[in-house]
């Protein structure tokens, strides 16, 4: 036996870089479902789920494929509970003196990898389309890194979407196309729906005798959890909901779940989709005549744009960032994301979708749930480590850098160019959240204001020193500086006395 195989349940790709060094006649593959994996944050039984279900059927066909595969089931006896730990009792199993690893997506487990008592040669992630000397290269002598320079970059390198040297269609960027409201029919029945099969059944016993107390719904569970259900998936959204997903990304309905989006990232991230498949199968569609540019735009630049984007701020800006708070923001995080009472549609819709499918649209992580959490002053820690919990698709190095950075503005700027707030008219424009809800969205102040109205004005006028000179903020602190005096201070003595409800553990 010359070396151990480290494969991690984010790792289940053949391309993989620790197994196309390895050799299938000599080594052993590990792959273990520990128990520290599953409780460094509380994470969503569904989540736990997807992985330890795709990691089984991966293990099988890793063997089916000739490997030698040393798999550790959860509740196994001889199960040692972290990743280091079952590397090192394989080690002593077999003599193995080496273990070939990719690198993890992760600080936290890149550190115990390196200070395990092992030779560990650490292979670099290939699986992305930007290595991080390739991100640096761009980053290096930049003021600034917008995503947007960055992705032009990708496209350049990728050729997707590219005539010559020009960019398909004229422009780099079909935003301005995009972000309608719902329209009155969706003619996308949403993701496919996956039986759970014989494997997907005993983890679903296992886990829920294991982590009935974590938030989140275990069944129905539905999502893809091998390879080819993958590829059904991604097959299933680029024929019928990719034409539209442009017009309505950003939409969000009370009883529409998905409306069109691909809910692929649970496939990408762990491995069971490359993002080049993915964004090549969409740009075909585009050549094909079967959806439009906008659309097809969007989508390739949500993936070799934002997803390799901060992936790079991630590596880039090291272990700490998932403690930066330049704002200085403090309050605990209240009940309302746990599925405490709320008089808030849109917050118990959000909340609820994310309780029952680990599962909510990048509009209402950000606008919503993120909006309301950096309005509200909530500590950006606390609601990093809630991000990473709940949702099936939350690996630390593509969650952080939308939480701490796009979403909480708590790195100062470093991906988002000003804060996503938002008063409640944005939530009401894109969605129907405010038609059956407790608050009124145009009141101002008063009993049923819309809280979102009073902490919008609270948190500008709390964070002046630093947003007033922020030429995109400017017309919000115009805005505001024109109520009267009086009008101003309701709103912020209503705003907080919101806030100290919202400490005393009142629901709101
Ligand atoms: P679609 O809307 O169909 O988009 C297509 C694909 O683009 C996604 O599958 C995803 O791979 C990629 N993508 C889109 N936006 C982003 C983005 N901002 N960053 C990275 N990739 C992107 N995405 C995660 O994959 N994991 C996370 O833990 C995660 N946490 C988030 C936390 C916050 C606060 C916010 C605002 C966004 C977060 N996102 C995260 C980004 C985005 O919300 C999800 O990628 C998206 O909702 C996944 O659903 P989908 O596959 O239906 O995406
Ligand atoms: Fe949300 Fe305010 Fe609309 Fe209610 S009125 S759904 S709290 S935005």
């Amino acid at each position: 036996m010359s070396h151990l195989v480290l494969v991690l349940g984010d790792q289940l790709s053949e391309s993989l870089s620790a197994l196309q060094a390895a050799d299938k006649s000599t080594d052993m593959v590990v792959m273990s479902e520990v128990a520290d994996e599953t409780s460094y944050v509380q994470h969503h039984p569904k989540k736990i789920a997807l992985i330890f279900a795709a990691m089984r059927k991966f293990a099988q066909h890793l063997r089916d494929e000739g490997w030698n595969v040393a798999y550790a089931q959860l509740d196994d006896s001889e199960n040692a509970g972290s990743i280091v730990g079952e590397l090192l009792r394989r080690a002593e199993q077999t003599g193995a003196q080496t273990v070939l690893a990719t690198e993890p997506g992760e600080w936290r487990l890149i550190g115990h990898l390196k200070e395990a008592p092992l030779r560990v040669e650490m292979l670099p992630d290939g699986r992305f389309l930007a290595s991080h000397q390739e991100f640096e290269d761009w980053a290096d002598g930049r003021k600034q890194l917008r995503m947007e320079y960055f992705y032009r970059e990708m496209r350049r390198k990728t050729g997707l979407l590219m005539e010559g040297a020009q960019p398909s269609g004229g422009k780099w960027n079909f935003d301005h196309d995009n972000r309608k409201p719902a329209p009155d029919e969706i003619t996308f029945e949403g993701p496919l729906r996956f039986e759970p099969d014989e494997t997907v059944q005993e983890v679903l016993d296992l886990v829920e005798v294991r982590f009935s107390n974590h938030f989140g719904a275990l069944r129905p569970f539905w999502f893809a959890t091998s390879r080819a259900e993958a590829l059904q998936q991604l097959d299933h959204f680029i024929s019928k909901g990719l034409p539209k997903f442009g017009d309505f990304q950003d939409a969000m309905l009370n009883d529409n779940r998905f409306l069109y989006h691909g809910l692929i990232s649970t496939s990408l991230n762990i491995g069971l989709l490359t993002p080049l498949e993915v964004c090549t199968a969409a740009a075909r569609a585009f050549e094909q005549g079967d959806a439009p540019i906008n659309a097809v735009e969007g989508f390739i630049r949500q993936i070799i744009g934002w997803r390799e984007y901060v992936r790079g701020i991630y590596f880039l800006e090291g272990p700490d960032y998932t403690s930066r708070n330049v704002l200085g923001q403090t309050r605990d995080l209240p009940d309302v994301y746990w599925g405490g009472k709320t008089g808030m549609n849109c917050m118990a819709k959000a909340v609820g979708q994310t309780r029952e499918e680990a599962y909510a649209h990048h509009i209402q992580r950000l606008m919503i749930t993120g909006n309301f959490g950096l309005l509200a002053g909530i500590d950006p820690q606390q609601m990093h480590e809630w991000y990473l919990a709940v949702y099936a698709d939350a690996f630390e190095w593509v969650e952080a850098p939308n939480t701490v950075g796009m979403s909480q503005f708590a790195d100062g700027g470093i991906i988002a160019s000003k804060p996503y707030v938002s008063s409640g008219a944005y939530i009401n424009r894109m969605s129907d959240y405010c038609k059956s809800c407790s608050y009124k969205v145009a009141q101002k102040t008063g009993d049923t204001a819309c809280p979102f109205n009073l902490l919008y004005w609270h948190f500008l006028d709390r964070h002046r020193p630093r947003f007033s000179g922020n030429a995109r903020m400017g017309n919000m602190y115009r805005t505001w500086d024109r109520m009267d005096a009086e009008k101003r201070e309701t709103v912020i003595a209503e705003a907080n006395a919101l806030l100290d409800r919202l400490d005393a553990g009142e629901a709101i």
